[in-house]
């Protein structure tokens, strides 16, 4: 008689489940939170079916909605009523993210506010830095607003703050303003990788966002280079980065899994809006099941070794887990 050895291996279903290798559990994933000036209820976002930018009452409740999924931590967006070429909204202590930032760990202290620090939704022309005459991006004028913004943020009680505007030396930057100003225990989670991805598309209808005139090219990375990710990623961890963030995760997962091994720090990777309108747009078509999709996507971006991940899909997924 010939044996023939069984090529995989001899587990019941209940082992299979011990062994698996991937785990994604609701304490891994961060929910985006839009929160718009000057509306009086949602307002849902056309190229994300079921995404809404809320008003500042309605995203309290969609903050407590989030927490009573389980998720632990929502990153913040901010749509100002105003923008102007300074992006003073960014930074006005009244301004819309302080506000909200108020408002939710008022009511929900033990939900972490991470909040994105950024120019661009309140920039006229949408781009993330102040641009001069002949339309290139400041580098260090922008600097100080970053840290000025961070520094607001910090003060209006955020957990965390996440620069992604991609200037150089912003970690730096903001770090020492929030030092200086007795912030030193508030963690930055920096955008250490942001590819200049067609996926951010949806995203920028959500923040209002869009650059009126070139692209963030200038700034943001080449999807084709890994070794430039890694660079980029080192230098923000030098300048005192907590946690680095990878962004888009599907199209990057093998950025995520080399950042992940050239650092010892958290890693996240952050499921744009583009990744989640594709998910929702098949589904809704019956190409393929909703949540098993969801599920196969968020693993695969845990597989590749983001400790932590952003994700459109938070809420939804939490009450299945
Ligand atoms: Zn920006």
């Amino acid at each position: 008689m010939v044996l023939i050895r069984p090529r995989r291996l001899r587990l019941s279903p209940v082992m299979r489940d011990m062994v698996r290798e991937t785990s994604l559990e609701r304490r891994q994933l961060i929910s985006p939170l839009f929160i718009k000036e000057g509306i009086s209820s949602p307002e849902p976002v056309p190229s994300m079916p079921g995404i809404c930018q809320f008003d500042l009452k309605g995203g309290v409740g969609e903050a407590e909605a989030i927490r009573e999924a389980g998720i632990k931590a929502v990153l913040l967006f901010g749509i100002p009523s105003q923008k102007d070429t300074l992006a003073s909204g960014a930074y006005d202590p009244n301004g819309i993210i302080p506000q909200s930032i108020k408002a939710i760990k008022d009511k929900i202290p033990e939900l972490m506010v991470i909040t994105d620090v950024c120019l661009c939704s309140f920039m006229t022309h949408g781009h993330c830095g102040v641009v001069a005459k002949n339309n290139e991006i400041e580098n260090d004028a922008t600097l100080e607003l970053l840290a000025k913004t961070a520094l607001v943020y910090a003060t209006a009680g955020a957990d965390m703050v996440a620069p992604s505007d991609m200037m150089d030396g912003r970690v730096a930057a903001i770090r020492k303003t929030l030092d200086q100003e007795g912030f030193i225990q508030t963690p930055i989670l920096s955008y250490a990788v942001k590819q200049a991805s067609s996926f951010y598309a949806p995203f920028r209808e959500a923040a209002e966002s869009a650059p009126q005139f070139g692209d963030r090219k200038t700034y943001q990375m080449d999807y084709a280079n890994v070794r430039e990710a890694l660079r980029e990623a080192k230098l923000d961890e030098e300048e005192g980065a907590d946690i680095l963030m990878v962004k888009p995760a599907g199209s990057a997962l093998d950025i995520i899994a080399t950042v992940k091994n050239q650092t010892t720090l958290p890693v996240a990777a952050y499921q744009v809006s583009g990744e989640y309108s594709m998910i929702v747009a098949a589904s809704q078509n019956g190409w393929f099941d909703r949540k098993q999709a969801i599920l196969e996507s968020l693993t695969a971006i845990r597989r590749a070794g983001a400790d932590l991940i952003v994700t459109y899909f938070a809420k939804e997924i939490a009450e299945e887990m």
